[in-house]
């Protein structure tokens, strides 16, 4: 049940943070055993770990295991991780800016350095497609070639993991990108980075701003 209760705690936490209004967004999050997906329309607030279905790899596709239907947006959860083996977690959200952005059909440009987070500019913005269908996730696994993050057309945005927490980092930190570049929108639009300029972003990332583990007492 642990996997379950993290999930839980992450979903808790993408409502707390704003990133989501009602029942909008869902999280999905790998295990040994398959994929453990919020269910479809529940609250945030109300979720038990035995409420959590586990979607099934390897068998038939959208097979699942649990008594309430997974997310609406299983396809999308299902087909990233099976295309990304180096991730472990999704986390989709309506948030605001993010959201606001995905209306205006706009991606992310080279706007702040940040977008190297993201493995590079632009965050992409996936073509609109109805929700909970193959096709919206044939263009948002598109959209997120190369990238931790985009935005869907006219519905939100997700972000990626290795776990469910580094995923919801990445939503969070997505919608904080998605509202400066809105606000530099505002301030007369943004002077963009070069490539070079994202490009040393991304090296900078690699070299320097791993985690900071403190050092071993000397002596
Ligand atoms: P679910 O409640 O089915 O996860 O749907 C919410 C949503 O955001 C659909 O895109
Ligand atoms: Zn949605």
């Amino acid at each position: 049940m642990d996997d379950r209760k993290t999930l839980i705690a992450a979903a808790q936490k993408m409502a707390a943070l704003g990133l989501a209004q009602g029942t909008s967004g869902n999280l999905s999050l790998r295990t040994a055993d398959g994929i453990l997906i919020t269910p479809s329309a529940v609250p945030y607030d109300t979720l038990m770990p035995e409420m959590i279905p586990l979607l099934l790899t390897g068998g038939d596709y959208g097979a699942y295991r649990g008594r309430y239907r997974p997310s609406s947006e299983w396809r999308f959860h299902l087909d990233i991780l099976a295309a990304r083996p180096e991730l472990g977690a999704v986390v989709h959200h309506h948030a605001p800016y993010t959201t606001a952005l995905s209306m205006a059909r706009k991606e992310i440009p080279a706007c702040h350095y940040m977008i190297a987070r993201f493995g590079g500019a632009p965050v992409r913005c996936a073509p609109y497609a109805l929700f909970g269908t193959a096709e919206l996730s044939a263009n948002v696994l598109a959209a997120l070639e190369g990238r931790t993050a985009c935005l869907m057309a006219n519905h939100g945005g997700l972000a990626v993991g290795k776990d469910v927490e580094s995923a919801l980092a990445a939503a969070n930190e997505l919608e904080a990108l998605a509202e400066q570049y809105v606000l530099s929108l505002a301030a007369g639009g943004p002077v963009l980075l070069s490539d070079a300029e994202v490009q040393a972003a991304l090296e900078q990332f690699g070299a320097v701003y791993g985690p900071n583990v403190p050092k071993q007492e000397e002596g």
